[in-house]
């Protein structure tokens, strides 16, 4: 049958190309065989592609597909449900993992960036790394789960109150769906970034204040957005290009500033410890968002979420590599790209 064939994934090489590699496909106890229907490819694949030096793993952290074969011992998944697999693996076995902190744990695996990823046209995945999807997600929306998911946790760390401002700090996709969530929770969003497209996509999901900052001083916007106050809340996306020191400016006394992911910090941050201390600022920080996968399956399904117009194109899965030698021309140009495999 069609679903017992080894089962194929794209794996970059020494020479930043993709390898289509052929793998087994034995389910073993616990496990469960999914058809992958949809693939979001993620800024880590793109970073992999691009540096080959690193190790080689298949790429593809955003999975959505279809359950075509269990193991016996499974009871909590059946063929024909769909599902996202959860691309954070924690080890189960670390002191973190064994009091339930599996979002703490000291040895995280990462689908596509330290194991192998679900770039391929099957996957075998333990059944406790799936979710269940309702029907009105789609499978190009439940992509953007793992998003949905960070934004959820960075508005938890900040304890919003209603009327609240925040600031968030690029507006990449994390940052455009934290604030369709603040205005979901009555706060105010007011989204920084220098890309006019992005900008656009904000003023697009209904955020009032969007500001430019090459062409325009935030301060000064700030100061007369919040009356003079500045803001409660800051979120600092790691992709924005803005320092923490900087970002400090934007931020009332007493105020919360969450860093948002882990990516392209500089080192160049240093200054920021006195005017936190100076500020009372609280500080927080959000990687990945790994116990929110549900409420954000939830906030998709009701489209508190809107996530259509992330977009930039979708391919086929034999399109693979002809495509990620084209992202490298000009990586800027694409929000996300969805793989189909039919
Ligand atoms: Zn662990």
């Amino acid at each position: 049958m069609w679903y017992n064939k080894a089962m194929k994934g794209y794996k970059v090489t020494n020479t930043a190309q993709l390898e289509l590699i052929e793998m087994s496909s034995v389910v073993l106890s616990g496990q469960v065989k999914i058809k992958v229907n949809r693939i979001g490819l993620s800024r880590d694949d793109i970073f992999s592609y691009s540096n080959p030096q690193q190790d080689k793993f298949i790429l593809g952290r955003q999975c959505v597909g279809l359950v075509v074969e269990t193991a016996d011992d499974v009871t909590n998944f059946e063929r024909g449900n769909r599902v996202i697999i959860n691309p954070f693996l924690s080890c189960q076995q670390c002191s973190e993992c064994r009091q339930g902190n599996g979002n703490l744990c000291n040895d995280l695996q990462i689908a596509g960036k330290n194991t192998d990823g679900y770039l391929r046209d099957f996957v075998i995945s333990n059944s406790r790394n799936l979710y269940l999807l309702p029907e009105n997600v789609s499978d190009s929306e439940a992509v953007f789960v793992e998003h949905t998911a960070r934004a959820l946790a960075i508005i938890h760390k900040m304890d919003m109150q209603k009327g609240d401002h925040i600031v968030i700090i690029g507006a990449s996709i994390v940052g455009l769906i934290l604030a369709q969530l603040v205005i979901y929770y009555q706060g105010v969003p007011i989204i920084i970034d220098a890309r006019e497209s992005h900008l656009e996509m904000a003023s697009k999901l209904g955020i009032c204040y969007t500001i430019n900052h090459i062409k325009s001083e935030p301060y000064k916007k700030i100061i007369s957005i919040t009356g003079g106050r500045m803001s409660e809340n800051l979120a600092l996306m790691g992709s924005s290009g803005i320092s923490l020191f900087n970002s400090l400016n934007y931020v009332k006394r007493g105020g919360n500033v969450v860093i948002a992911d882990a990516y392209n910090y500089k080192d160049n941050d240093s200054g920021a410890v006195p005017v936190i201390a100076e500020k009372q600022i609280s500080l927080h920080s959000v990687s990945y968002g790994i116990k929110q996968f549900m409420p954000a399956i939830n906030l998709l399904a009701n489209k508190t979420v809107v996530v259509s117009q992330f977009v930039s194109q979708e391919i086929e899965f034999e399109q693979v590599p002809e495509f990620f030698a084209k992202i490298m021309e000009n990586p800027l140009e694409y929000v996300k790209v969805i793989v189909k495999n039919k």
